[in-house]
């Protein structure tokens, strides 16, 4: 993965956007304190591969 591609991945990440980058789903703020973004609507299943 090249630099760009893991900067647009962090500008999309829900550490910054507080929601989940494929399903949208809002993470609760307590989450701000959490390694792993893993995303849970278990309907989306998107998870966190920045870490
Ligand atoms: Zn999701």
């Amino acid at each position: 993965m090249t630099q760009l591609q893991q900067l647009e991945l962090l500008d999309t990440h829900p550490m910054f956007t507080g929601k989940c980058p494929q399903c949208g789903y809002e993470f609760d703020r307590y989450w701000t304190a959490r390694v792993h973004w893993d995303c849970q609507n278990s309907e989306c299943g998107w998870m966190d591969d920045t870490v």
